[in-house]
């Protein structure tokens, strides 16, 4: 049987070439010089002042709230459907997440359920590129400004996408960014702070390694000046192999993105008349990264059944992401009817770059005929 996974890395001939290099380098530790190049170009890239490469994302948006100065019981609102790595950072601080409904359209944060959630103890706000798709930011920057808190982007998914003509990533003051293997561009693990603040991107580059500036570096300077030690930081660091491999990936972003496209537009041509699914839409002034993609179900269909036809067929899918809300982890009695609904109701299909046409036809026959066997359409 031809099995059609959920997700596929495109990591090929050019990152084993980046990565022998490496290893003739000698130092495939992190803060290397391939680490010093790639936190370059994505400054480059970006447009930003400071980009620093680290282990994950998770590590990215921790270190973005460090900097950033929350404190134990300080409020942040995070967007409620995602991935939940922007509410648990707001936890490793000792800080509440605060959970903020989606637009049922997009999945991203809604900006007035944003500010409806604006308290006295409300610092700042996380909001999520969804699977891709980025948030609203006019309308969160205005949010964030009139009432004094910072905006963080977890473009984590987003790589390639773009808001208003500018790229996802770019969006807020600090944006994070997720090279992890179902990512669009990838390393295995990493991550990337970025932001136009330079003293911020300080912060977090000396946090990412202990606590002590860059030890390649050290190494480097005649005498011998011993390091002090001037934060409790962490190891965070993203390895010189990693970065040498992330280089290649992102001259590669366009070209991946390429198919990715390809593969939505396909899926919206051969699910156009299929009143069981709803294929994503995406607003005029922004494009999509196609990390996932995410048909919302009809209420008949019953998603698991569907599902484990799918998979009996050889079909990768899953549910799309988590509700954050409803995570028992977080202990709230808070209530996002729409992330709700869209956790019970959504479905991710395959996408990634190396799908052929076949597969294509293949995952939405057998999606087509799964639907029909599992929902109750009223004859
Ligand atoms: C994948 C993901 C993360 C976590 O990224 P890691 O690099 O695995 O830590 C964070 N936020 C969102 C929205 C994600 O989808």
């Amino acid at each position: 049987m031809d099995m059609v996974p959920l997700v596929h890395a495109s990591l090929g001939e050019q990152e084993l070439a980046a990565v022998a290099e490496v290893f003739s380098s000698g130092w495939p530790a992190g803060q290397g010089p391939q680490g010093k190049v790639l936190e370059a170009e994505l400054a480059d890239r970006y447009g930003v002042a400071g980009a620093v490469a680290v282990s994950n994302c998770g590590a990215a948006l921790h270190l973005a709230l460090l900097a950033l100065g929350v404190k134990p019981g300080d409020e942040v609102i995070v967007a409620d459907y995602t991935f939940p790595a922007p509410a648990h950072a707001v936890r490793y601080v000792g800080a509440v997440p605060v959970f903020a409904d989606v637009r049922a359209d997009t999945g991203t944060v809604d900006p007035q359920a944003v500010a409806d959630l604006v308290g006295p103890r409300t610092v700042g706000v996380i909001a999520v590129d969804t699977v891709g798709m980025p948030a609203d930011y006019a309308e969160l920057r205005l949010i964030a400004d009139r009432y004094g808190l910072f905006l963080v982007e977890d473009a984590a998914c987003a790589v390639g996408a773009t808001y208003q003509g500018r790229p996802a990533g770019a969006l807020a003051p600090v944006a994070c960014l997720s090279f992890h293997g179902r990512k669009g561009a990838t390393s295995g693990e990493g991550g990337a702070l970025l932001t136009a603040d330079p003293a911020l991107a300080a912060d977090a580059r000396l946090r990412s390694s202990f606590g002590i500036e860059p030890i390649f570096d050290q190494a480097r300077v005649v005498g011998l000046p011993i390091p002090v030690f001037t934060e409790i930081g962490y190891n965070y660091k993203l390895s010189d192999i990693a970065a040498a491999i992330l280089r290649v990936q992102l001259g590669r972003t366009d070209e991946l993105l390429d198919r990715r496209r390809a593969v939505a537009a396909r899926y919206a041509e051969l699910l156009a008349d299929e009143e069981l699914v709803t294929v994503p839409q995406v607003p005029s002034d922004r494009t999509h990264a196609w990390q996932s993609y995410l048909l919302t179900l009809d209420p008949r269909v019953d998603r698991a059944a569907v599902a484990a036809d799918l998979r009996t067929r050889g079909i990768g899918c899953g549910h799309g992401t988590w509700a954050c809300h409803l995570q028992p982890v977080y202990e709230t009695k808070q209530s996002c009817p729409v992330s709700a609904d869209l956790f019970q109701r959504n479905l991710a299909i395959p996408m990634h770059a190396e799908l052929s046409t076949d597969q294509l036809e293949r995952v939405t026959e057998v999606l087509r005929t799964a639907l029909q066997a599992h929902s109750r359409r009223t004859a």
